[in-house]
């Protein structure tokens, strides 16, 4: 060999290496990211830091006896869940729960989410699974949680028989590791997901994620329960917590904890030592409504906003008059709305026919009062949100609920069993929602002067409350 020709071959050589090399080097990172697994230690959490949820906690109180004797229960030939999935909307405290089902036991807490598995290398998935799991048998007992579970086993798309391999290798490494535990090794998976009905029927079985326990949205008592519980961690007075808990229906228990955080800021910001009802309701109008923009002078945008907001507030006390209106505003906030009227939320009632529709009224009456008192050439883009609030509740009111009065049908069902197109339904919700909106606007044109009293206070004062509106709704109807 000449060489000239060595030289080239070390060249090749090196040039393959460094290829080579490279992408092993940033795999390798990549596993080394990817298993930064959390690990809390013994997890400090108990029961007593979550509230409401009594159900779910007596169900997990079970198995803190079980983490503690497995033998005991072995011993009686007893099965108990290796798994246990937490289901429910987001916020409503699985981890939390988790993580206090680890701190009874007194035992280490390893915990992942389904997430990060989504689009990793080849074989990274599966690996990152064993090397949890090998972790956690390291310490013998543990709690090992899975956040979002349904991103790595979501049921294969109808028609999608094979699914994703890597998806399917993930999944599959986590069931063969699961099964691969002894039953009284004292270690428990708990897994969690706001998704239960996308997920793979394979996690559910027996020997698997066989015990299922619904975290629900606090209900009135136990969301005075976690507002009490936060509430006791700081400076509190004046605060009506019963009013408070009628306030936040269908707030998840993650909503309240950073409404009074909320609060709290607010009131260290006002050199408060404690926090007092005004805070509360000052984080409760910038939670749900956004913090008010002080700085604006758009004329314009003030009158149409004026008219916008007279429209939602008149119909609301015309249709709705037990809802109390909290607040009406034409200030624009930080949420990008121009104004907002803020009323009380629907305690949990019986949802009825009447119900919906009074509320697909106040919806619309915004963008029907642009159109009466500034021309039909004139509306704006402000009722974007209304808009997709109205579909929804009428897409509900047709397919889900069958109130319409020609289909007994929720056309869920039928398209998914049938595997046909859901069209027929847009042609119902599309009628009834023009039905309502001539609804709104015979109101709104009987009652014009009263509506046009409010869009004139409205511009005048920019905020109003309940009391001042309604003597002027009594002294003009
Ligand atoms: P999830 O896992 O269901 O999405 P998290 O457990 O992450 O919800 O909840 C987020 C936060 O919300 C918790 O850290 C806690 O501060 C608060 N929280 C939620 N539910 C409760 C509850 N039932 N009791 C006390 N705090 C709660
Ligand atoms: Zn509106």
């Amino acid at each position: 060999m000449e060489t000239y020709q060595v030289i080239a071959l070390i060249g090749v050589i090196i040039f393959i290496y460094f290829i080579f090399f490279k992408n092993k080097n940033s795999a390798q990172k990549e596993i080394n990211s990817l298993s930064e697994i959390e690990y809390t230690g013994s997890s400090t959490m108990t029961f007593d830091d979550v509230a409401g949820n009594h159900e779910a906690k007596q169900s997990l109180l079970e198995l803190v006896d079980f983490i503690k004797n497995p033998q005991k229960y072995s011993k009686f030939n007893v099965r108990m869940p290796k798994g246990i999935l937490l289901y429910g909307e987001p916020g409503t405290g699985k981890t939390l729960m988790a993580k206090a089902l680890a701190g009874e036991a007194g035992v280490p807490f390893y915990a992942v989410s389904g997430s990060d598995f989504v689009q990793v290398y080849a074989g990274l998935g599966s690996g990152r699974i064993r090397n949890l799991f090998r972790k956690a048998k390291k310490s013998g007992k543990s709690v090992i949680f899975i956040d979002e579970i349904d991103a790595i086993g979501k049921k294969r798309a109808a028609g999608n028989i094979k699914g994703s391999d890597e998806g399917d290798r993930t999944l599959n490494a986590l069931l063969t590791e699961m099964s691969g535990f002894a039953e009284d090794s004292g270690t428990v998976v708990v897994a969690a997901t706001n998704r239960i009905d996308t997920l793979d029927e394979a996690l559910l079985r027996p020997g698997r994620f066989d015990r299922q326990i619904e975290i629900m949205l606090p209900d009135k008592n136990a969301r005075k329960e976690i507002i009490q519980l936060y509430l006791k961690k700081k400076k509190a007075e004046d605060v009506d917590i019963d009013e408070l808990a009628d306030l936040t229906v269908y707030f998840s228990g993650a909503m309240i904890e950073n409404l009074i955080n909320e609060a709290a800021l607010t009131a260290i910001r006002e050199n408060s030592d404690r926090i007092t009802g005004s805070h509360i309701k000052k984080a409760y109008l910038d939670v749900l409504a956004g913090v008010e923009k002080k700085d604006f002078d758009n004329e314009r945008q003030k009158t149409v906003t004026s008219y916008h907001e007279a429209g939602h507030t008149f119909v609301s006390r015309h249709l709705l008059p037990e809802n109390k209106i909290i607040r009406v505003s034409v200030i624009p906030t930080s949420k990008g709305a121009g104004g907002y009227t803020l009323s009380t939320p629907e305690a949990e009632e019986v949802i009825t026919k009447k119900k919906i529709r009074n509320h697909m009224c106040v919806l619309m009456a915004g963008r029907v009062a642009e159109e009466v008192f500034l021309g039909r050439e004139n509306i704006t883009a402000g009722a974007q949100n209304d808009i997709e609030k109205v579909t929804s509740l009428a897409i509900e009111y047709v397919a889900k609920y069958g109130m319409n009065d020609e289909a007994f049908i929720n056309y869920q069902i039928l398209s998914d069993k049938l595997r046909i197109p859901l069209t027929s339904v847009e042609s119902s919700v599309k009628k009834l929602t023009s039905e309502i909106y001539e609804e709104v606007k015979k109101i709104v044109e009987e009652n014009k002067e009263t509506i046009e009293k409010i869009a004139r206070l409205l511009i005048d004062r920019e905020v109003i409350y309940q009391d001042e509106l309604d003597d002027l709704i009594q002294k003009y109807s």
